[in-house]
């Protein structure tokens, strides 16, 4: 048996985990094109006959390319889609067609350490974890029960590891491969504080660097948290904000108020080198003046920022991902007259495609903003995008 991780375009220094676990449970090789994308085709190569692709909303469409691509040339191959142990990371969903390898092992101490010498782009995770460029991978938790309605993560059972366990994976990782910083993948590493704090004193004598790069929720952020991660080695962290508007905090359920996460924020910014906040722009119901208050809270606390499009469940495989999940129990934003899905339909009208919004979007946005609050800085910017503009058209004759 030979797993696939297909290329997402995204993430390349972050492995697949749950194909990690996987191969390591069935001890078979990764071909891992999203670290190693070229030679695209070195599957055919493989002697194997059996192929388990991991597939994510995110490169579903290369998976199946990849699966019609094995087909043709060996027709008497075996394709499944693989399935278990986690069901989402860095807020994909794994997904999957026709035929499945099924592993019911849970998330729990019981899943070995995911041996990442097993994927073939491993030399190149082993260099950047070596020079500290990289960090390695940490799932110490999975699942969140609260109710977002834009996240894929939400009303999922939660399911930890020890801290034991996970101090002995990074203690393992430190002294095999030589790892000097490590990253908390965890859909909500901070749902339980006793559980943050246990883990910050445990992992503080490995004197490894350490950062949050999921959003943490800030009402469960406080002194206590912050100054323990710190002291442990954290030295970024980040919190999904998603908008500065309190009336879109609540329609989105967020459950949190501007209030508790300028708090959060304000603990966090003097403590930490960087505080990141994860925005979505076009949420259910919010204006252009919502999301240019996004973009002065963001100026006024000095925080990096993350911006996204609120993107709809109404299409295709995040639609198939959400409407066979038994869990997915929260308001769903897939009401086709919401203005963001208006704004797709118009948008597929005069012949835009989906993909290019995020970008159109995110330009007129700063157009707006620099209109209002730099307007100095607009000739700079319309230059800029006039060359980005010209540089395309250049690209794509
Ligand atoms: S708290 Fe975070 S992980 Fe949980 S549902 Fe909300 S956005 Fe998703």
């Amino acid at each position: 048996m030979i797993f696939i991780n297909p290329d997402s375009r995204t993430n390349k220094d972050i492995p697949n985990l749950a194909v990690a676990y996987a191969a390591t449970l069935y001890r078979s090789r990764v071909v891992d094109l999203n670290t190693m994308p070229d030679p695209g085709n070195r599957f055919y190569d493989e002697k194997e006959n059996d192929y388990v692709l991991s597939v994510q909303s995110r490169n579903y469409g290369h998976a199946q390319k990849i699966k019609e691509g094995i087909l043709l040339k060996r027709p008497d191959a075996s394709v499944r889609t693989l399935k278990g142990i986690l069901d989402i990371q860095c807020c994909y969903p794994f997904v999957t067609f026709d035929e499945t390898l099924n592993i019911d092992t849970p998330f729990s101490d019981d899943l070995p350490f995911p041996d990442y010498s097993l994927f073939d782009s491993f030399k190149i995770f082993l260099a950047k974890w070596q020079s500290g460029d990289w960090y390695y991978p940490l799932m110490t938790s999975i699942g969140c029960p609260f109710k977002c309605t834009y996240c894929m993560s939400r009303c999922r059972v939660y399911k930890t590891r020890s801290v034991d366990n996970c101090f002995n994976e990074l203690r393992e990782a430190q002294v095999t491969w030589g790892i000097k910083k490590f990253c908390i993948m965890d859909d909500c590493f901070n749902l339980k504080k006793g559980r943050v704090l246990e883990f910050a004193a445990k992992v503080r004598p490995l004197g490894l660097e350490w950062i949050c790069s999921n959003g943490l929720r800030a009402d469960l952020f406080d002194e206590e948290i912050a100054d323990a991660i710190r002291a442990s080695g954290c030295r970024y962290l980040s919190f999904g904000v998603e908008t500065a508007s309190d009336r879109i905090l609540e329609r989105i359920q967020k459950g949190e108020t501007l209030a508790q996460i300028a708090k959060a924020v304000s603990i966090a910014k003097p403590r930490f080198d960087a505080v990141n906040g994860f925005f979505i722009f076009g949420l259910p119901e919010a204006t252009p003046e919502d999301d240019i208050e996004s973009l002065c809270f963001i100026l006024k606390h000095g925080i990096n920022a993350h911006l996204s499009v609120y993107v709809p469940f109404d299409k295709g495989i995040q639609k198939d991902a959400i409407f066979n999940k038994a869990s997915s129990e929260a308001v769903l934003d897939n009401n086709s007259s919401l203005p963001s899905n208006r704004v797709l339909r118009w948008a597929e009208r005069i012949g835009i495609r989906e993909s290019s919004l995020p970008v159109i979007f995110k330009y007129t946005c700063r157009l707006v903003f620099l209109a209002k609050y730099r307007p100095s800085l607009l000739p700079q910017q319309f230059l800029t995008i006039a060359k980005m503009v010209y540089a395309k058209n250049l690209s794509s004759n």
